[in-house]
């Protein structure tokens, strides 16, 4: 058996009705802290005030800043920032997706350290893990496993490139993950966010450093994801369905921070820096087709086995005819939750094609693809994903 690392400093509180626990929680790491949301909306607004009631039942003074923008941008974490050191903030508390949780945890870099947040990108600047402000995060969707990992996505608008922040202090100090904060997610949203967790689970099991403890947890959990999303967008109540895709979407991210995602997050995520209509579970399923295209004979192995979780009649086939037909499966799979769409439906112009190309270079997990692509390959991949 290979040798392996495995490390996860967060403590996490998963269940319903945990939400309850954030004032004891927030006021064992701060007494001011800075609450960081996105404008309170009606589905949101009441989980807001419940964390600042309980926070303030806890001895903890609550400032809100409620500019998250979706796909973090530098220009809100320098603003919040700010505001963090203007009122000595000593804990920051993301609630809600992975937007609200990257933007929470570059304020805990951005509020303690000199410069520009973007020097810190991709360990250019070095983040000083004893300066950091603690973090607390409550996922609201269930995507990103942004709650318990070590990076914080952030997007520069100037430059359209997304890029991230990689520490392991920036692993939050406990997560409150309550599948009931999840329940308002409109259909479509459970959709995208949900498919961010296949793809996390997934790309964690294919990853050319996949460990055995990683594996387990990303077969068992992508099981639950092919059963529970199609029945949580169906039927946004459901909870079973709900408590399967916090759970998971967790999990995916424990296996993320552990071993990393591959080409289609660094592409994925160069769409979303160069577009603002996109979100990131909707590049994702732009880009899935035709990559597992080109990858499924450089792991056929891996491939039959998440075919093999699809269907489980290609039990009977061999691992080449499994692995062809786990490509198939996952585009079936796409079409089912709604997100059959080009990067032509979602209005990019054919001239901004190459730049995504350039910028996905710059996300080094397209390195821990089963096989790793050159920029003519890559560009090639995202041309054939501009139409269906
Ligand atoms: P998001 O945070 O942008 O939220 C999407 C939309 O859902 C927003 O309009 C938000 O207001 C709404 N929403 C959130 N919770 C809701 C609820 N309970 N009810 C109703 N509406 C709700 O989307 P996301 O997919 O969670 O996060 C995407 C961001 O996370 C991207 O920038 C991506 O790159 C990043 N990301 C980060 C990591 C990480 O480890 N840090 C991992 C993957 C992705």
């Amino acid at each position: 058996m290979k040798n392996f690392n495995y490390y996860l400093p967060t403590s996490i509180r998963y269940g319903w009705g945990r939400v309850n626990e954030i004032g004891k929680v927030t006021s064992r790491l701060g007494k001011k802290c800075l609450l960081v949301t996105v404008k309170p909306f009606p589905a949101m607004k009441p989980l807001f005030e419940k964390v600042i009631t309980l926070c303030n039942e806890a001895g903890v003074e609550v400032i809100h800043f409620d500019g998250v923008i979706p796909n973090t941008t530098t220009d809100s974490i320098n603003l919040a920032s700010e505001m963090a050191i203007k009122n000595n903030i000593d804990v920051v508390l993301g609630v809600g997706g992975g937007s609200s949780i990257d933007t929470a945890k570059s304020i805990a870099v951005g509020a303690t350290h000199e410069g520009d947040i973007w020097d810190y990108r991709l360990k250019q600047k070095r983040i000083n893990s004893k300066k950091l402000l603690p973090i607390v995060t409550i996922p609201t969707t269930s995507g990103t496993g942004a709650e318990i990992t070590s990076v914080a996505v952030i997007k520069n608008p100037k430059e359209k490139l997304k890029s991230v922040l990689a520490d392991w202090s920036l692993c939050p100090k406990v997560s409150i993950v309550d599948p009931e904060t999840t329940m308002t997610v409109p259909s479509y949203i459970t959709a995208s966010t949900g498919f961010d967790v296949f793809c996390h689970l997934f790309e964690s099991y294919l990853n050319k450093f996949s460990t055995y403890i990683v594996d387990l947890i990303a077969l068992d959990s992508i099981k639950m994801v092919i059963k529970h999303l199609p029945i949580a967008i169906e039927d946004s109540s459901n909870k079973e369905a709900r408590e399967a895709l916090s759970m998971t979407s967790t999990f995916g991210g424990i296996c993320i921070t552990n071993v990393g995602t591959t080409l289609f997050h660094a592409i994925g995520m160069s769409i979303g820096g160069n577009t603002s209509n996109i979100m990131h579970g909707e590049a994702l399923a732009i880009m899935y087709p035709e990559i597992n295209r080109w990858t499924w004979k450089h792991a056929a192995q891996k491939y039959a086995t998440v075919g093999r979780l699809f269907n489980p009649n290609l039990i009977n086939e061999s691992d080449v005819v499994a692995a062809e037909q786990a490509c198939i499966e996952i585009e079936k799979f796409i079409k089912k939750i709604g997100l059959w769409i080009s990067l032509e439906d979602k209005n990019v112009s054919e001239g901004d094609l190459k730049k995504i190309g350039d910028d996905a270079l710059e996300i080094p997990n397209y390195k821990f693809h089963p096989k790793v692509p050159n920029l003519e390959e890559i560009n090639n991949l995202i041309r054939r994903s501009y139409k269906n």
